[in-house]
């Protein structure tokens, strides 16, 4: 039997974005990210690599048609190394727009520098067919790139291949073990939710591959801008987001970030005061915020405010919201032309959809600069309260002057918190008396309790009240079958599925019986394709009420 004739089994673990760790069973079971090693006999030799690359597709349509490989449930990628880094980026997300499920394998392109952002992307397997035919032709893998053999006197590696010499078996099977390296590390960093992050630093390596990172955010902004709800990326999650490159600034939850609050944020004053960033988040239990909010007293009551930082701006109502929740940026006071004007567009945006008839800014440095550029764009004027040092009790008794004359609305900042932050996660308004302390807070309507902030994830966690009004509007529902769900909901219970959700969102499952709150493990239609994987990760469920 011919392995295109195989139904390939697949079995999502754990998701991190588009990239994920699942088994995936042909006559064996698979962990990816997966290397094939090709010095073995395996079975995926018997796979359909096609008689043209997939490159071909635009040269000559008609004849890649007739000579692609075609395999059932794998999708076998051929001629990547050969391809342009948009076609590549391209490729795959078609194939990721179709099915969430379906595995990829990218033939003879992985190398140590692109295996993690060709897993990131959604690739699943990978071999070392480039491990080999480099060796042969006198090239060594190092997590940094390629070296040339001869030029070699100590090897910088501890494997066994390598302590034997470097023979040219011996070069085969360091580079391999090179790749599988990458692809355990990957595996884990998946597990951890952090396969972003260390794919910004990779791409570092070379400047293809900056194209590449580059292109898929250009792709997946695109589609957060039109609001495509298929998008391959996670609104919440709970690494911290690490801002270190000029690529950290369009991670695709900061454009979601940007996008989402710039359409629910809806201020109860016509003040606004535009504060610096702090190092500790949620900012408001920063040692600068607690000192500047003990300095004006009861004159922040009333007044709306915005952090400033690089590359976010965060309306105070949400602070709490990921990733302005957990995110680290480097600073050094200098601000790049670049930052000056990414934070003052943003900001500029957040400033007329407030509608703000006073401006303070309790700003300096080059948060200043940001500011009096968002000003001129957004045409609005502004009042500095700081000079030099922001706790200065000089810059500090300006700040209460002006709050002072300011005029103010009424409003409860922790009820704020919870609309806004339930306008951005569900895009509905909800009401009630916040009750802990921040930022664990809890909403209650009467006695019964609405949702809690989940600071690990940023983002609100829904109780009961709030899962059932979810239901009615039919937002980030799933429909199970009519059992009792345990710890974990798997794909094949999945019936139906809002196809809003991605990995990382709360979500209500419902049946004939039973109403129930979980994480979202996978995306919506991956839920309603997938025969197999964890889908729902059960929080709270109870019986109908009438029952
Ligand atoms: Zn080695």
């Amino acid at each position: 039997m011919e392995i295109n004739e195989f139904r390939i089994n697949v079995s999502l673990i754990k998701r991190d974005s588009a990239a994920r760790i699942a088994e995936i069973r042909l006559e064996n079971s698979y962990v990816t990210p997966y290397v094939i090693d090709f010095t073995k006999e395996n079975e995926f030799m018997k796979l359909d690599f096609g008689v043209v690359p997939d490159a071909a597709s635009d040269i000559a349509p008609e004849l890649y048609e007739a000579l692609k490989a075609r395999n059932k449930g794998i999708e076998v990628l051929t001629g990547l190394k050969a391809m342009p880094a948009r076609r590549v980026v391209e490729l795959i997300t078609s194939i990721k727009k179709e099915s969430a499920v379906k595995p990829i394998y990218a033939v003879a392109a992985a190398t140590p520098s692109n295996l993690p952002i060709l897993a990131y992307l959604g690739v699943d397997i990978f071999d070392n067919i480039l491990a080999i035919s480099r060796a042969y032709e006198g090239f060594y893998f190092t997590p940094w790139g390629e070296l040339e053999v001869s030029s070699i006197s100590n090897p910088p590696c501890q494997c066994e291949a390598c302590r034997e010499g470097l023979d040219v078996e011996n070069v085969v099977r360091h580079n391999t073990a090179m790749l599988q390296n990458e692809a355990m590390l990957v595996r884990e960093l998946i597990k951890r939710e952090e396969l972003r992050n260390y794919v910004e630093m990779k791409c570092k390596a070379s400047p293809e591959l900056t194209v590449m990172l580059r292109i898929a955010d250009d792709q997946l902004k695109a589609y957060i801008n039109a609001k495509y709800q298929k998008a391959r990326f996670q609104r919440f999650r709970r690494s911290t987001a690490y801002f270190n490159t000029i690529e950290s600034f369009s991670k695709p939850e900061v454009t979601y970030f940007f996008q989402r609050s710039a359409e629910v944020y809806s201020p109860k004053s016509k003040t606004v005061l535009l504060l610096p960033c702090s190092a500790r988040k949620p900012y408001l239990t920063s040692k600068t915020h607690r000192t500047i909010r003990n300095a004006v007293g009861r004159l922040i009551r009333g007044v709306n405010e915005i952090i400033i930082s690089s590359p976010l701006v965060v309306p105070r109502e949400l602070e709490l919201v990921y990733p302005a929740i957990n995110y680290d940026t480097p600073v050094t006071g200098y601000w790049s032309e670049e930052e000056i004007n990414f934070v003052a567009e943003r900001l500029a945006s957040i400033l007329i959809k407030g509608e703000f008839e006073t401006i303070i800014a309790h700003v300096e440095g080059g948060y200043s600069k940001a500011v009096e550029k968002a000003l001129s764009i957004a045409g609005m004027d502004c009042i500095f309260t700081a000079e030099g040092n922001v706790l200065s009790s000089e810059s500090l008794s300006r700040l209460r002057l002006e709050l002072e004359k300011a005029d103010k609305g009424a409003f409860d900042l922790y009820e704020e918190i919870f609309r806004h932050a339930c306008l951005y996660q569900f895009g509905m308004e909800v009401g009630g008396r916040p009750r802990g302390r921040y930022p664990e807070l809890e909403l209650f309507d009467q006695r019964l309790r609405v949702a809690r902030i989940d600071a690990r994830y940023g983002c609100l966690e829904p109780d009961f009240m709030l899962a059932e009004k979810l239901l009615e509007l039919d937002r980030y529902a799933v429909k199970i079958d009519d059992f009792d769900p345990k710890g974990t909901i798997f794909a094949p219970a999945v019936l139906e599925a809002d196809s809003r959700i991605k990995p990382g969102d709360y979500v209500v499952f419902y049946n004939s019986t039973m109403i129930g709150v979980g994480r979202a493990l996978m995306f919506g239609d991956e839920m309603v394709e997938a025969t197999k994987g964890y889908a729902v990760e059960v929080r709270r469920k109870r019986r109908n009420r009438e029952q």
